[in-house]
């Protein structure tokens, strides 16, 4: 197989043994049709080089990667689905296929699959993945990676040819299997498992493995010292995540404990939407009936996360640090919102205080009039140095609202950045209007059999958003 030098194998997972997992073989599909491959991160990983028969022998038919594990492992965990816990979960049609590291950072990452086969988690589940939802998570991770949200990446998308029931859908769907690309697929629903099972060797042999592979500062540590940095860490690196998903109007939708990668990183993309506005109750998931995981309500459902893996680890943290640790949460996500806003429209710091006047005013002035909410952020981006754009911009009129005046004053304190025209949006608006493109053509041809509605919805959204940054910023 033709590996570029960058391609670098590892195993580790297996290492852990036998409790944190199963062997799982993949399931056979009557047809293989490579629907998308995601050449920047091949290139990467040192797969670039792949034929697409090759790549389909691996991603479509799981064939082993060289050095690669020699049996795909369906993981284990548990979880709280809305609050719920439910002790029955683990990967019900994915599994863990190959683990590399990155070429260009030393990250340990896996390849993941979505709709691989049945597994001995499946419950009543068929082990598949729709199509439809499979490009809805290409959309999901193109997007939040242009936005700078740390986000896994879409490696590969092969439709698999049988026809799905699904109880949303009125008639058969098309089948896909996905392959993901992961900073871990460590849950908190993998420590809660543990917990759940009282299983302390396996939290402390759990904890150490994490620790090492994803957060080596911490190797070497007591269990107690570790098991404290590790939980200020996570909730450092959620906090991060709610403020991306924040400043990207991102409705992740399901937010449940099996969902939240214990790196922070963004990952298992369903029933998301983006925000047209900043609107606190603006809900994604339809079976979401109370607004659990409305936009507004994303910080909160984070830290009520957090506190579950605090309850796996109180016995090494203590009840009085992991308290004061969540308690903190709070502010570490504002103070992560701040930034993220700023890097949003390209303007340097000015100091806590003024920093925090423009995020409260112009969040206030978002919500309030409910401007468009990515026109807002093209309009001013590099701030008002970029008052002529805003002025000629189809939401002009909002700025001339006295809820504008406030974020006018906050924006005079702050320069704009070098960066001003460096945001991955503007570098990658080819490779989404390609991506778009290729959605179209994939579902043009089936649209009078299927109902595609809800993702052209999206997809359209999506398309407004990265016209709004297509032409050249003033
Ligand atoms: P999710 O809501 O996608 O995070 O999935 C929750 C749980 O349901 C996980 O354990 C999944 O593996 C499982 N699951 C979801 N859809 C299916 C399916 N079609 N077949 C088997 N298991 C599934
Ligand atoms: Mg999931
Ligand atoms: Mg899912």
């Amino acid at each position: 197989m033709p590996v570029t030098a960058s391609y670098r194998p590892e195993t580790l997972h297996e290492t852990l043994g036998e409790p944190f997992f199963d062997h799982v073989d993949a399931a056979v599909f009557p047809q293989t049709i490579l629907r998308f491959r995601n050449q920047r991160w091949a290139a990467r990983i040192g797969l670039d080089g792949l034929s697409d028969e090759e790549w389909i022998a691996h991603f479509g038919r799981f064939e082993p990667l060289p050095g690669g594990l020699p049996q795909p492992l369906a993981l284990r965990y548990h979880g709280h689905q809305f609050r719920v816990y439910n002790a029955e979960l683990g990967d019900g049609r994915g599994f863990l296929f190959a683990q590399l590291r990155d070429a260009a950072d030393g990250r340990l990452l896996d390849l993941g699959t979505k709709g691989s086969g049945r597994t001995p988690w499946s419950r009543r589940g068929d082990g598949r993945l729709t199509l439809k939802g499979g490009m809805r998570e290409i959309l999901a991770t193109e997007m939040l990676e242009a936005l700078g949200v740390d986000t896994s990446k879409t490696f590969s998308l092969i439709e698999t040819g049988e026809a799905l029931q699904r109880g949303d859908e009125p008639s058969p769907t098309r089948s896909s299997v996905l392959v993901r690309l992961s900073h871990s697929h460590i849950r908190i629903g993998t420590f809660q498992r543990l917990a759940f099972h009282d299983d302390k060797a396996a939290i402390a042999r759990l904890l150490d493995y994490v620790c090492s592979h994803y957060f080596p500062a911490l190797d070497g540590l007591t269990a107690q010292a570790k098991a404290r940095a590790f939980l200020e860490e996570v909730c450092a690196r959620v906090a991060k995540l709610g403020a991306g998903y924040m400043s990207a109007g991102f409705v992740h939708g399901v937010l449940n404990s099996d969902n939240i990668n214990v790196t922070g990183e963004s990952f298992d993309y369903g029933p998301w939407r983006f925000a047209p506005a900043y609107d606190p109750q603006f809900t994604a998931a339809y079976f979401d009936e109370s607004g659990l995981y409305a936009f507004g309500r994303q910080p909160p459902a984070l830290a009520w996360n957090l506190a579950r893996l605090a309850e796996c680890l109180l016995h090494l943290t203590g009840l009085e640090f992991a308290q004061k640790t969540l308690d903190g949460f709070a502010a570490l996500i504002q103070r992560e919102f701040r930034a993220a806003l700023l890097r949003r429209l390209a303007l340097a710091s000015a100091g806590e205080e003024a920093d925090a006047r423009l995020s409260k005013s112009f969040t206030d002035f978002l919500m309030a009039t409910r401007a468009p909410f990515e026109q807002a952020f093209f309009d001013w981006r590099g701030g008002l140095a970029s008052e002529k754009r805003a002025k000629a911009s189809p939401s002009a009129s909002f700025y001339e609202r006295e809820e504008f005046a406030p974020v006018r004053a906050a924006l005079a304190a702050h320069e704009a950045t070098a960066a001003r025209l460096d945001h991955p949006y503007f570098q990658r608006a080819e490779p989404c209007t390609m991506l778009i493109d290729e959605v179209e053509s994939i579902w043009t041809p089936i649209a009078e059999k299927d109902d595609w509605t809800p993702l052209q919805a999206k997809s359209a959204q999506i398309k407004e958003m990265r016209d709004a940054y297509g032409f050249a910023p003033a």
